[in-house]
């Protein structure tokens, strides 16, 4: 948590930063680092947004859906899904 110059606080992502850093590992039994990358609704946040090459994306994408499917990582947090309202 260093801030060197003091204009770069937030600094953007611009390469995958699976690609950037090999030591972190997309584990869908591990759902802390999978959470990082999906909403508060539980939507998985899209590329554009998370900065994932491709290739980072799609691994993502099947551990979020396997993890959710053994309950680490919910579907969704609304509770209502009566009516079908797109935040987009
Ligand atoms: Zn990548």
């Amino acid at each position: 948590m260093a801030f060197h110059g003091g204009k770069r606080m937030f600094v953007k992502h611009k390469a995958c930063r699976f690609c950037a850093d090999p030591s972190l590992k997309i584990d869908y039994k591990e759902p802390k680092p999978l959470a990082v990358f999906t909403s508060e609704r539980g939507k998985i946040i899209p590329r554009r947004i998370s900065g994932n090459c491709a290739k980072h994306q799609r691994i993502l994408a099947v551990a979020i859906k396997r993890a959710r499917n053994i309950a680490l990582l919910p579907f969704t947090n609304a509770k209502i899904r009566s009516r079908e309202h797109r935040e987009y």
